[in-house]
């Protein structure tokens, strides 16, 4: 289960905002050989468990046109022990998450349809049953402690893990979870109240991504991301084609399929790396950092480009932009992105730009930038301009106690028309 850092805003009674921090903290665990097999064994379970509340939750469904709420899938669950008294195997807590989890797929389910409802480019799938869980929950402390280098799970054991770096804050869930490759990692989620928003002080910069330049920044820098070799590209896909080779279901073809899955972890590893760098670097040099929506960009329909822009993982990068700001004093804004490409930065010109063209250069005013920098200064001036205008309504929209890039509900999403600066989890209000 992929674990969302974000900034989530509270008003506190006469008082300044406080904003609660949440973040997860990632350790390379070293279970021993029996506790990974009752790992397996667990999850196995689990696997089970899912399918089992699934198929309940669809005939619930049924019947009565309603969905199963967690807490009537939990009392099932305590039901369904006494009959299959292996689901004791597992920690009753750890067993509520795997309920969580269905009820999640549902919610996620009933918010794509309402999203396709309203247009946009989303597929809606029916929740699946699941042929493996490669994680494990624990939702609440009580079924864990972690100690300096080893975590105690209840029913499972005391797993040791490589502790590089302190937790600060209250450790809220721990989640261990097996990689393709059969590595194993312990996630463990930690709130903390932050200090009020204090602004770095550092300049206020446009961002404009892009696959040749990853980031062009409106007072003319450019950064990189690590780009993948040619070498690195052909060895994986020896490494994919090595598993069609062997036999299907022997012992050999799983060798492989490790092999490749292990080298593909290793090369995503190398670039969210690079991009936490990054990223760290951005929010530290800058007090404002405005950015194009992405979801409006929407450039992923292009299939000639498809592939460089999925390897640019921008949304992955954003992200992390988003909630490493906060404490940086840096606030980031998204904005739409339309027209930026066409708009000269200098006149407010808008000319057709094709795709080749690396420069713009405006038929009203005879200025020359660099195609991306120009877009990066009209994302700049936007996000300043609708930042004065409308700074107290977004505002306040965005400490309605939503967080982060879900801060902006349907009724404050841009229309494709106006330019609107949605907040980014980073601006706050003095009460
Ligand atoms: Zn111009």
């Amino acid at each position: 289960m992929g674990y969302k850092p974000t900034a989530k805003h509270i008003t506190l009674k006469g008082a300044i905002n406080m904003v609660v921090l949440k973040t997860a903290y990632k350790y390379r665990a070293y279970p021993s050989k029996e506790q990974k097999e009752t790992l397996n064994r667990q999850m196995f379970l689990s696997k089970d468990l899912y399918n089992l509340l699934l198929e309940k939750s669809k005939e619930y469904y049924k019947e009565t046109g309603k969905t199963l709420t967690e807490y009537r899938m939990n009392v099932w669950i305590t039901q369904i022990k006494k009959e299959k008294p292996e689901f004791a195997e597992l920690h009753s807590q750890v067993l509520q998450n795997v309920s969580k989890r269905v009820s999640d797929a549902y919610r996620h389910f009933f918010r794509r349809c309402k999203e396709k409802k309203q247009g946009k480019n989303v597929k809606v799938g029916f929740p699946r049953y699941k042929k493996f869980v490669s994680s494990l929950t624990y939702p609440q402390t009580n079924g864990f402690k972690i100690e300096k280098k080893n975590a105690e799970l209840s029913k499972i054991g005391s797993i040791n893990f490589v502790n590089h770096r302190g937790i600060e804050g209250t450790i809220k869930t721990l989640t261990i979870k097996k990689t393709k490759s059969q590595e194993w990692y312990i996630t463990i989620a930690v709130e903390r109240k932050d200090k009020p928003f204090a602004s770095n002080g550092k300049g206020k910069v446009g961002m404009d991504l892009g696959i040749t330049q990853y980031v062009a920044l409106s007072d003319n820098t450019i950064r990189q991301n690590v780009k993948i070799t040619k070498h690195q590209r052909n060895h994986a896909r020896v490494l994919q084609q090595d598993i069609s080779r062997k036999e299907k279901g022997s012992h050999n073809r799983n060798k492989a399929a490790i092999r490749f899955a292990g080298y593909s972890e290793h090369i995503a590893k190398i670039r969210q790396d690079c991009l936490h760098k990054l990223s760290h670097n951005l929010v530290h040099s800058y007090s404002f950092i405005a950015y194009e929506d992405l979801e409006i960009t929407n450039m992923v329909k292009n299939h000639r480009y498809a592939r460089s822009i999925n390897e640019c993982s921008w949304g992955n990068f954003t992200q992390m932009l988003q909630y490493k700001a906060e404490s940086a004093g840096c606030a980031a804004i998204k904005v739409n992105p339309q027209y930026t490409t066409m708009t000269c930065s200098n006149c407010g010109n808008v000319q057709k730009i094709s795709i080749s063209q690396r420069a713009f250069v405006c038929e009203k005013c005879g200025m020359r930038k660099d195609r991306d920098i120009n877009s990066s200064v009209n994302i700049r001036d936007r996000a300043l301009n609708v930042q004065s205008s409308n700074f107290d309504s977004y505002a306040v929209k965005a400490t309605e106690g939503h967080s982060g890039s879900q801060a902006c509900g349907d009724d404050v999403r841009p229309s494709a028309r106006e330019a609107v600066a949605e907040e980014a989890g980073t601006i706050r209000v003095a009460s």
